[in-house]
């Protein structure tokens, strides 16, 4: 940690893509805390003999018109377009994403059962139920067919929550509703469209996601980026946090870390905020990066794999999207576990291997140079139905506090790279408006 600063107007804790952001944009009277070694969260990379890997597929999509300008300044000419080539791998067979509008290929009965219960589907009537859950809104969508053999059992596997016992607050952005004929004509192999917020998506040509995040940080002032430096305590009533033992002031604290973990920070948190942290739910990825001393047979992106008897619920191939992730001839993977279970790495490689092969992510067991197992702690919010009540009471406990929770796990929601920076944007666009220093101020600090 570089030198501990007595106080600043801006304590922003966490250098992922939200705490850079927000400085960026707040500019002037911010120090940042991150407590890792170097910028990045969950954007960041890691590269080993040539390969390169994310933290799982981070392929980015950009809404935002500042935010492609911000992208697209920072990094220019060193991101490439890549037209999405993802899909699923079930019953043997490789068929198009979304499965939902591509069921051409899958078994014939498969594909009827799919068809029928899609065209006969009905909301499902849940007498006195008041939330409307996310295996609801699988059947009323797609009915009971596309439901079992991929949006159940792919989710369930993805979540580590069955979807009856989540909610479908998430998903509207994410799961792609075909219509009627679009089905019809994806069950024949007729269905031209590519569906999907992510079709196209941009990637740094060299260096992996990371090159996102490390150029937003080479944009701030060094002094003020305090790497090595967890807060260990937020002091609400005080305004101070207290990093390497020292404690600083501020007016206004930004908090990226998980939400979770901001609450256990608090010196005395009051009993409804203890009440609501309890209920916060969230799951854990267990993935592996393998790396390949061939390329693979198949040039698919990722695949989605909803089968039960496969140890794995997806698998992707950075080098497919970006040759610089490997080195010639060679491919760097990722392959996220269906089990969050601790295992040894050469039990698990003994499950993923045969399903690489089989899938056509590898071309023989022989091409394995290296693999490490790799878990992220805080990975997906589970939307329960405590989530609503629970987020609210934190939030405005926090900003009755001054203290502003943003991002993927300070906002506790389900967002991309983009919609972590847009937050850091709009959070220190809001402190820059409320915490307005009067001239007087301004003359005395
Ligand atoms: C498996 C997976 C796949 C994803 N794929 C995509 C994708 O393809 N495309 C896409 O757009 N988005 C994707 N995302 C989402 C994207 O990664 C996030 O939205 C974004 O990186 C979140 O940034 P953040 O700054 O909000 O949080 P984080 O990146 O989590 O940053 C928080 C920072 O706080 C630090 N910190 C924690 N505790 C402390 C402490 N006590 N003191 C100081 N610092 C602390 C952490 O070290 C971290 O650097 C994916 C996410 C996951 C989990």
């Amino acid at each position: 940690m570089s030198q501990t600063p007595q106080g600043a107007d801006w304590v922003i804790v966490g250098g992922g893509l939200c705490g850079l952001t927000a400085a960026r944009y707040l500019r002037h009277g911010w120090q940042l805390f991150e407590a890792g070694s170097r910028p990045g969260g969950v954007a960041r990379s890691v590269a080993r003999q040539g390969h390169i890997f994310d933290q799982t597929g981070h392929w980015l999509h950009l809404r935002d018109r500042g935010m492609k300008r911000l992208v697209g300044g920072l990094l220019g000419d060193e991101l490439v377009a890549v037209g999405r080539r993802s899909g699923i791998y079930s019953h043997g067979v490789h068929t198009r994403y979304p499965f939902q509008a591509n069921l051409y290929g899958l078994p014939p009965a498969v594909v009827f059962e799919c068809l029928q219960t899609f065209l006969d589907r009905k909301p499902p009537h849940r007498p006195g139920r008041r939330v409307r859950t996310f295996e609801d809104f699988i059947l009323e969508h797609f009915g009971e067919g596309i439901a079992r053999h991929f949006m159940i059992p792919y989710n369930a596997r993805l979540w580590g929550v069955h979807p009856r016992d989540m909610t479908d607050a998430w998903c509207r952005r994410f799961v792609p509703l075909p219509s009627r004929d679009e089905v019809l004509a994806g069950a024949v192999g007729a269905n031209l469209t590519e569906m999907g917020y992510n079709v196209r998506f941009l990637y740094p040509r060299q260096g992996g996601i990371e090159r996102l995040p490390a150029s937003l940080a080479e944009g701030l002032a060094g002094d003020r980026v305090h790497c090595n430096a967890p807060v260990e305590r937020v002091d609400h009533l005080g305004h101070r946090v207290r990093v390497g033992g020292e404690w600083i002031g501020y007016r206004a604290l930004v908090s990226t870390v998980p939400l979770p973990e901001l609450c256990k920070m608090l010196a005395a948190p009051p009993k409804p905020v203890v009440r609501a942290a309890e209920r916060l739910r969230w799951t854990s990825v267990r993935y592996l990066n393998v790396a390949l001393s061939h390329r693979p047979p198949k040039d698919f992106h990722w695949i989605y794999v909803p089968q039960a008897k496969y140890p794995a619920y997806r698998v992707g191939v950075f080098s497919n999207a970006s040759p610089g992730n490997a080195p010639a001839r060679g491919a760097s993977l990722y392959v996220e576990l269906a089990s969050r279970a601790h295992k040894r790495l050469d039990r698990q490689l003994g499950q993923v291997v045969p399903l690489l092969v089989e899938s056509g992510a590898m071309r023989r067991p022989d091409d394995l140079k290296f693999a490490t197992s790799e878990c992220i702690d805080y990975a997906y919010v589970v939307f329960d139905r405590h989530y609503h009540r629970a987020r609210r009471t934190l939030h405005s406990f926090f900003a009755d506090h001054d203290i502003y929770p943003r991002g993927r796990y300070g906002s506790w929601d389900y967002g991309s790279m983009e919609d972590a920076m847009c937050e850091g944007r709009e959070v220190a666009k809001l402190l820059r408006k409320r915490y307005k220093r009067t001239p007087d101020e301004s003359s005395t600090s």
